[in-house]
This record gives structure tokens, C-alpha cells and sequence, in this order.
């Protein structure tokens, strides 16, 4: 008889999965509706013999120490010596995103460029993070004329198509992901480490859910086995008193009874060249002034793969997710009107006292893969009773 049972096999469930089995010496079943493991960060070698998201780029990236070196221990790591780096094309030019004072001096002539700088300095101090919506907060004209050269070349068009949606009309959280950098700095994140898995995601997910008291069942959807009732959960139409942690949609497991809780999808273009380097070494291209896409990721360059020929990119297509068969939920939408409507759910699922949500689709939340790893890790210590 199985302790716990996980329903989703990403970052969230492996994670949890591999805890509650070694530290908590329970014995765990995960079911995962996919044929593969590893969530959206799932990867795997291309016709080509090209490490691939098949999701869209993942980046781990983290300060947390403890998430560090848990993840270690199923894998190596390409680290980023440089740390992770982005441009984006405007009108054809690339310039580092996010925003920083190295962009500053690329847009602003040599003068100008000095003046400003100076004047972010003092508005905000050296080192410092400012999202783009409070940028323009601010009543300076020529800082107001940044923010609007950030809002207009970085944010407004990239938004439209990730959210169908203006900045200003989405969750300040997310376009906060971007601050603009009062520094030289071009690395996309700031975090001390940051990198891909060194054989790939799927392979550290692998390792991790190895484990002689983890099951793994991949191509089951939770439905199948599992029936959430009012106040319970039938196992094979049996009453299963263990944990069990649920990794996916919350409105799914109660029918969409008030509805869909809206997500972003993502329709992902891959192609594949017979020529060294596509982008010129960036493994991230935004465009965020023209095209339907949002970005090209040229893997290769994030993954540091060399021994194979040629190069495969991907470009993303934002689409609204509808539930439709095949389609994937990518990002919750948050926003007052979807947080009521998943809190409603959450009532329901707050009444089965063995049922754990976690992770993106459950929480309705946009965590990133440490953010993640860390409450799994937490949540599993709490069920192992440490
Ligand atoms: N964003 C943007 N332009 C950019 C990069 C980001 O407008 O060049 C905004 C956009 O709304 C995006 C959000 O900032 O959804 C967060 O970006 P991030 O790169 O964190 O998104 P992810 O990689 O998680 O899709």
C-alpha cells in the first residue's frame, strides 16, 4: 500500500516524491498523464541529435543554497559564468534585456546617456532593481522618457502577445520579473547560480525519481485512478487515507464546476538549420518590438551542447488556453477576478484534509523551478513529520 500518492511528475512532484521516499521512508506512487517525466521541463534529444526543451527554455537559476545542493545531488551543472543573458530586437538591434545602464548607453547618446545615468543613481541608488510601472511613476521628464523607451521597446508588444494584454493591465508581479537594472549588469537574473542541468533536465528528474520506494506511472491521468470526493479520496474506488499531492489544474479535478480558470498557452515553432549558430551565440532573442512570437531560444547556446551539427531554435506563439484536447496550460493569470474564481476551488479541496496542492496549475501561482523545488521540499518535510 502506497503512503502517498503524487499526481504530476515535475519539478514539484519529483521533488516532493523523492523526499517523502528516502527521509520519509514512505512508500510514494506518482502518476503522470504525460508518457515522460520532468514536467515542462522535460528535454530531450531532437531528430537531430539537439538537446531540446520540448516546453520552451528553463533556466534553473537560485540563491538558495539548500535548493542548490539538494538538486546537486541528481545531477551536474553547465553553470553560466556569465550568467544567463538576453537581448532583444528592436527594429533590428540588439540590446541587453533587462534594461540596465549597459542599454542606457546604447540607446542615449554619449551625454545624454551620462546625465541620465546620473539621475537614475540618485532617484534609485546604484544596484538598484525598478520595475518598468514604477518607473513611470516617477515625475522627472527625462526619467519619464526612459520608462516610456522601456515601456514602448521592451514591454508593450511582448506583452500583447505573451498576455494578449498591456503591462499595465497584467499582475505588476510578473512584469516585475524584469525590472530595469540601475547597473551594468546584463545578466538576466541576478542570482548567484544559474544553468541547465548538465544532461538535461528529464536525466536529473530520472535520477531523482529512482528510488526503490518511488512507483512511477507515466500516460495515467489522475482521473483514471483517483476520484476526489466532498470530504475524501477513492484509490482504485477505495478510500485512500495517505497524502496525496496534486500537481495539476485544481479546476480539473472537480469538473470545471464553476468554470475554467484561465491560463496563458504556448504554441511552441521548432526548425532546425544546418549551420553552426543561428543568433550569433545569444541563446535568447526576445522580440519585443515586431513579430508574432515572442522569442527565439537557439538551445545549443543554453545548453552548451557541442558535439552535435547543425542548430535547432524554437519560437513561441501566446495563445489563450481554452481546455481544448493537447492544448497545455503554461501561466496562471493572475489577476482579483481569477484569484476569486481558484479560491473557490480551493474551498472545495480545502475540505479533503489528506489533499496537498502544489505547484503552478494547483497553486494558480508563477513560480520559478528553485521557488518550486523549495515548497516541495518544505511541504515533504512537513508530511515526513520533520
Ligand atoms: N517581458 C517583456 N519583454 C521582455 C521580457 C519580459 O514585456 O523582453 C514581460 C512580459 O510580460 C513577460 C514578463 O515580463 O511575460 C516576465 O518575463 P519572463 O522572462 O520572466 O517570462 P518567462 O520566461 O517566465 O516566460
Amino acid at each position: 500500500m502506497y503512503d502517498d500518492i503524487i499526481i504530476g511528475a515535475g519539478i514539484a512532484g519529483s521533488t516532493v516524491a523523492r523526499w517523502l521516499a528516502e527521509e520519509g521512508g514512505h512508500k510514494v506512487l506518482v502518476l503522470e498523464k504525460r508518457s515522460h517525466i520532468g514536467g515542462n521541463c522535460y528535454d530531450r534529444l531532437d531528430g537531430h541529435g539537439i538537446l531540446v526543451h520540448e516546453y520552451g527554455p528553463h533556466i534553473f537559476h537560485t540563491n538558495m543554497e539548500d535548493v542548490f545542493s539538494y538538486l546537486s545531488r541528481f545531477t551536474e551543472w553547465n553553470l553560466y559564468g556569465q550568467g544567463h543573458q538576453v537581448v532583444a530586437n528592436v527594429d533590428g538591434r540588439l540590446i541587453p534585456v533587462p534594461f540596465n545602464l549597459n542599454t542606457l548607453h546604447m540607446v542615449y547618446e554619449g551625454n545624454q546617456a551620462k546625465e541620465l545615468e546620473q539621475k537614475l543613481i540618485a532617484a534609485y541608488g546604484e544596484g538598484s532593481r525598478v520595475p518598468v510601472m514604477k518607473l513611470r511613476e516617477n515625475k522627472d521628464p527625462q526619467i519619464q522618457g526612459i520608462a516610456q523607451y522601456v515601456y514602448e521597446n521592451i514591454f508593450l508588444k511582448y506583452t500583447m502577445k505573451q498576455w494578449g494584454q498591456k503591462p499595465e493591465e497584467i499582475s505588476a508581479q510578473v512584469t516585475g520579473r524584469v525590472p530595469v537594472l540601475i547597473s551594468y549588469d546584463n545578466r538576466y537574473f541576478q542570482d548567484k547560480y544559474q544553468g541547465v542541468p548538465l544532461y538535461g533536465f528529464t536525466k536529473m528528474f530520472a535520477r531523482m525519481l529512482d528510488h526503490e520506494n518511488i512507483s512511477v506511472q507515466t500516460g495515467v491521468a489522475a482521473k483514471e485512478r483517483l476520484a476526489v470526493r466532498e470530504r475524501d479520496i477513492l484509490f482504485d474506488q477505495v478510500p485512500f487515507n495517505g497524502n496525496v499531492i496534486y500537481t495539476g489544474e485544481l479546476d480539473g479535478l472537480y469538473g470545471c464546476r464553476y468554470g475554467r480558470l484561465p491560463y496563458r498557452s504556448l504554441r511552441f515553432a521548432f526548425t532546425h538549420y544546418d549551420m553552426d549558430d543561428f543568433q550569433d551565440g545569444h541563446s535568447v532573442v526576445n522580440y519585443t518590438v515586431s513579430e508574432d512570437f515572442t522569442r527565439i531560444t537557439e538551445f545549443k547556446h543554453l545548453t552548451g551542447q557541442k558535439d552535435a551539427d547543425g542548430t535547432t531554435i524554437v519560437k513561441e506563439y501566446p495563445f489563450a488556453y481554452t481546455g481544448a484536447e493537447g492544448e497545455i496550460p503554461y501561466y496562471a493569470i493572475m489577476n482579483p477576478q481569477n484569484e476569486a474564481l481558484y479560491n473557490k476551488y480551493k474551498q472545495l479541496a480545502d475540505q479533503v484534509p489528506n489533499l496537498y496542492l502544489l505547484g503552478r496549475l494547483a497553486e494558480y501561482k508563477y513560480y520559478n523551478i528553485d521557488a518550486m523545488a523549495k515548497k516541495a521540499l518544505e511541504l515533504a518535510g512537513r508530511l515526513a513529520g520533520q
